[in-house]
């Protein structure tokens, strides 16, 4: 995400803020040192919501970055969100600060949509920054009874955030192997799956990972969609 002066994302604010709404932290959950829930409250009455659409947090004066809508409830005025504490950068440093109580404006949810109700088999590959959009995924998915499977690539220490998340269906590799390598990717259980080729290919989380992954389902010929976004690239800031 372009960076912008301070004195430009205050104006914005200010000439935005109706539209975009002031929320609450209500909860700020660690699931393990590197994985961190927030739960907010507040008028999301006027927001548009769909499966793979994210807010954009201000993390810092200048700077803005992504998080996927992880659960909603329009009703209650809920919004949530699943953070990777990857280090030291702004993003990383802001989400792990909040803290019950913090107040902020949130860029409205957008971006692409990446379920389709019609579709009765679903892969998903992804990463720490993807554990969100599995999340809300996976609530979609099991109401309208269709088959999925997750393949996350993590860091041995998250291993268990799948779990402790609630998700189901899910193979784990190890980060920068699997999905850095085409010849491995081909491999994964997947390709014996009956008619893997007619699902649907949820691909995000790290730009190398996405772009290996999609390049491997490209030369298997399927005839499902591919829908890709990379969630961070190695060495750029706030995609
Ligand atoms: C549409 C969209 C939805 C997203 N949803 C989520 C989400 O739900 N949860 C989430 O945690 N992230 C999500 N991301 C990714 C998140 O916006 C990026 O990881 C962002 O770079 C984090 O900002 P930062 O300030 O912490 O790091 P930056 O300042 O942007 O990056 C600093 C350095 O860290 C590296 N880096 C960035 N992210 C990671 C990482 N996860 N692991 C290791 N190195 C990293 C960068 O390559 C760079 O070298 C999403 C991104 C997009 C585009």
């Amino acid at each position: 995400m372009p960076k912008a002066p301070k004195w430009l994302n205050d104006t914005v604010e200010s000439l935005l803020s109706g539209k975009m709404p002031m929320l609450q932290v209500i909860a700020a959950e660690y699931i393990n040192p590197a994985i961190k829930r927030i739960r907010f409250h507040g008028d999301i009455s006027r927001l548009n919501f769909h499966v793979g659409y994210a807010m954009a947090v201000r993390v810092s004066g200048t700077e803005y970055r992504n998080y996927t809508v992880s659960y909603h409830d329009a009703e209650k005025g809920i919004v949530e969100m699943i953070a990777h504490l990857h280090g030291n950068a702004p993003g990383s440093i802001y989400v792990d600060s909040l803290t019950t109580g913090d107040a902020l404006r949130l860029v409205p949810p957008r971006g692409k949509k990446m379920y389709d109700s019609a579709v009765k088999q679903h892969f998903f590959f992804g990463d720490e920054t993807s554990l969100g959009l599995a999340c809300s995924l996976q609530q979609s998915l099991q109401k309208n009874d269709q088959r999925y499977r997750f393949y996350f690539e993590l860091d041995h220490e998250n291993k268990n955030v799948p779990a402790l998340l609630g998700l189901d269906n899910y193979t784990l590799v190890a980060k920068g192997t699997t999905f850095f390598d085409a010849a491995l990717v081909n491999e994964l259980p997947l390709f014996r799956i009956r008619n893997w080729h007619r699902g649907n290919f949820i691909l995000t989380g790290n730009a190398r990972s996405v772009q290996t992954i999609r390049k491997v389902l490209k030369q298997n010929n399927i005839s499902g969609n591919i829908l890709a976004q990379a969630y961070w690239a190695e060495g750029k800031t706030g995609l």
